[in-house]
Parts: structure tokens; sequence; C-alpha cells
């Protein structure tokens, strides 16, 4: 089989690493890919996973027989719904959401609505407009602080701010709807009630009928250790989760998961691919914060390295949901990622820095997430640059062999998070 996989993260050369592993991967195109993925498959450099007719082409020109989208954007603009309305690459499978299920993630509102719909545990909550700043304003009033906003449509991980002041939280309520603080994303905006927990995230592969749960992650957003400062894309990522033992695990499955596989099945949101759950566990129980139609990153870094199951298969699976059928078979050893970063991220960083040492490095995986090819040496070329995922027999063992590698590492400006995991 022929595989494309579009995106150009660390999350992909991890799924990239993953499908090489089956037999029946006969030749992995990435596009457009980073260094990590060129050094394992071949990157096709100018396809942009936005643009349909340049991925079509592509697929066309390699004939491939599944396309697999790593990044949401795709799949919220509609890649799905496109492949399908195009006789000529109609039965190409394309893994992951339809346009409609992809707004689970493309909508908070939706996902909000689809959650109290179908009774999924989640904040208390109400939608407003630029028409209904006032009664946004009043609705803050019913509320203990913190307030949380939230833009309605994607925002690059920025949409939602968390405001302990009544009054600066009405001044950001009137700065999203009004002056469009967040352009088209935030002519709508959700409030909430603020739970005060500890997050998770759970995934679940679906062919829209059935699905299987795959291992459990905590990521790291901030910058900063002791996860203060600014939000990042993510500084570094444990599986499994201590906390989630199979108590948890139950109450997940049973309140959030199968709830939320009927709800796509009752609103025929055509979803056949990942689901990503966000979760906070408030007392021993979890509420849904958030649902993304893709991995994660940098989860994925650490979610596919305990899946022991062939991914092609699982993916074949998937499109022909025959995806009961499947085994899924996990590695009981934690995985734990450490991200490092270009000096300055997440605000201004250079690029083009030379890395040295990945060849030095023993018994961890690097995985690529911001670097290319220059004059034969693999430079930065983004914020977060490398992953560095190891396993052990649990997270302390695991993070010791990342960071013992990290020391080979080297780039100007390097930084990481020497605190992964602290409050587990
Ligand atoms: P991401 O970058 O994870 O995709 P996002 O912009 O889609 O995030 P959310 O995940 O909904 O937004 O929220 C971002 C963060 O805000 C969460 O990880 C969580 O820490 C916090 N948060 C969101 N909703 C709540 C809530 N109701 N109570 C407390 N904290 C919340």
């Amino acid at each position: 089989m022929k595989i494309l996989l579009l995106g150009s993260g660390g999350r992909e050369h991890a799924i990239a690493w993953k499908l090489l592993q089956s037999p029946s991967c006969e030749a992995l195109f990435v596009g457009p890919g980073n260094a990590g993925t060129a050094s394992i498959a071949t990157n096709l450099a100018t396809v942009n996973p936005n643009d349909f007719e340049g991925v079509k082409a592509a697929v066309i020109e390699n004939h491939i027989d599944m396309v697999i989208v790593g990044p949401e954007d795709p799949l919220v603009k509609g890649i799905v719904d496109f492949f399908l309305s195009d006789s000529t690459i109609s039965h190409i499978p394309v893994i992951g959401p339809s346009k409609k299920g992809a707004q689970l993630e493309g909508s908070k509102d939706f996902a909000k609505e689809f959650l109290q719909k179908h009774n999924i545990p989640t904040a208390a909550y109400k939608s407003f407009t630029k028409d209904t700043v006032s009664e946004g304003k009043q609705f803050l009033e019913t509320l203990k602080a913190p307030y949380v906003l939230k833009a309605d449509g994607l925002a690059a991980g920025k949409g939602v701010v968390i405001l302990n002041s009544l009054e600066e939280a009405k001044l950001e309520l009137e700065d999203m709807l009004v002056d469009a603080k967040f352009g088209d994303a935030s002519s709508k905006v959700v409030i909430e009630e603020f739970l005060d927990g500890i997050e998770l995230s759970c995934f679940v592969l679906t062919d829209g009928k059935s699905y299987k749960v795959l291992p459990t992650a905590k990521d790291y957003k901030r910058i900063g250790e002791g996860d203060k400062g600014l939000n990042t894309g993510g500084m570094g990522a444990i599986s499994p989760v201590p906390f989630a033992d199979e108590a948890l695990m139950k109450k997940i499955e049973e309140r959030v998961i199968i709830p939320t596989i009927e709800g796509i099945k009752k609103d025929e949101l055509n979803f056949k691919g990942f689901v990503f759950i966000g979760l906070i566990k408030v007392g021993d129980d979890p509420f849904v914060i958030e649902y993304n139609v893709r991995l994660g990153d940098p989860e994925t870094e650490v979610v596919l390295p305990r899946i022991k199951s062939d991914l092609v298969s699982l993916f074949k699976a998937v499109a022909n949901e025959t995806l009961e059928n499947e085994e899924l078979e996990l590695d009981s050893r934690s995985a734990t990622t450490v991200m490092l970063v270009s000096g300055g991220y997440p605000e201004d960083y250079e690029k083009g820095k030379v890395i040295k040492g990945i060849d030095q490095v023993e018994g961890s995986i690097v995985f690529h997430a911001g670097t290319a090819l220059k004059d034969g040496e693999v430079v930065t070329n983004g914020g977060r640059v490398l992953a560095v995922t190891s396993y052990g027999e649990d997270f302390h063992k695991a993070l010791n062999t990342s960071y013992q590698n990290i020391e080979k590492l080297s780039f100007d400006k390097m930084y990481f998070r020497k605190d992964i995991g602290f409050d587990l």
C-alpha cells in the first residue's frame, strides 16, 4: 500500500515511524514533511495540506492508496468531503472526519452542543455573538471567578482566555466579539464554568461505528517550569497517565467515550479517524473540556510508541468499517517525550541553527518537529524542534533516559523543561 501522510511536525514524524513498521506499507510519502520524515520516507516538499487540488495531484502522480491527515486545518476545511465528492479519487480512503465531524474541533459551540445533547459531562456554558454582548456580560455576573472565555473557531491554541477579574472578563468578551480579537474565530464566544482539577487526554480511534481506546497521555503546555509562563504547542508528554487507573478509565469509557461514539453515529458525523478527548478530572469524575479530531503533538510521540499493533491494518479497518474485528495490543511500558525548543519560543526565535548530536542518541527515539535540511545538515526550522522519546518501566525511568540523551543534543539557544511529570 502506498500512503500519503499530510503534515510536517513531530506528530507526523511519529506517525511515519509507526506506519513504516507495517509490512503493508510499501511506500510512504509525507507532504510537506521535515528533515526527520525525509530520513525515513519520501518528502513531497511542495504539498500544502490545505491546498486540496495540490494534494489530489500528488495522490494521482504517486498512485497513493490511502491518505492520512495529521493536522486539524485540512479536516476542518473539508478534505474528506473533497475526496468523497470527486469520482477520480473518491475510492481512496482519507483517515479523518468529514467537515461536519471536524466541527467537534472547529467550533467550540458545536462541541458544547454535542456534549450537552448526548449527556456527556462538561462545564456548564452559554454562547454569545456580537448581538448578545450585553447578555454575555450578564451571564458572566452569574458565574464565579475564574472566568473561562473561548473563541468558537480555530485560533492556533490561543483562543481560550481564563481571567480572575469580572471586569477584565467583560472587556475580553468585548474584545473578542466586537473588536474581533481572533478574527472570525471569535465571532462567537463560549463562556463556561471553570473546572478545578487535573488534566489528561484520552485518544480513541473510530471507524464511525466501533472504537479502540488508545493509551492516555498528559502533556505540559506552558513554556516555564512548574507550568508557568506562556502557552506553547506542548513541551513534553507522558503515557500512560499514572492517575488514570482502572476506575477512572471505566468512568471515562462509560460516560464519555461510548456516548461520544454513539453521538457521532446518531448525528451522522461521518467520522473515521482519531478523537482526542481533553479531560479534567474533578474529584474522581471526568469532564470533557475539548475534542480534537486528530492526534495531538507531542502526545503522539508517546501514544504511538506504546501501540504494538500494525497501524496500517488499523487504518484499513477504519476505512472498511471493520475496526471491531481488530485486536489492539499495547506496550505496558511508560513512554515520555521532552521537547527541545528554540530560545525565545513561543515568542520570537531564530531558525537555521545547526543541530548536533542526533546520531549519538542511544535508547531514545528522536522525532523531528521543526527541522529542515540545509547543505546536508539538519537545522532548526521552527519553535519546537525535536521531541526526545524514551521508554521505561515507569515514567521516571523513561524521563531519565530522555534527559540523559538530551545532554548529547545541542543547537544555539536550545531550551527544554527539566520538570516534565512534576505534578504526578
Ligand atoms: P488546545 O491548544 O489544547 O487545542 P484549545 O485552544 O482548543 O486548546 P481548550 O483545550 O478548550 O482550548 O482549553 C485550553 C486550556 O484551557 C485547557 O487545556 C485547560 O487548561 C483550560 N481550560 C479550558 N476550559 C476550562 C474549564 N472549563 N475550566 C478550567 N480550565 C479550562
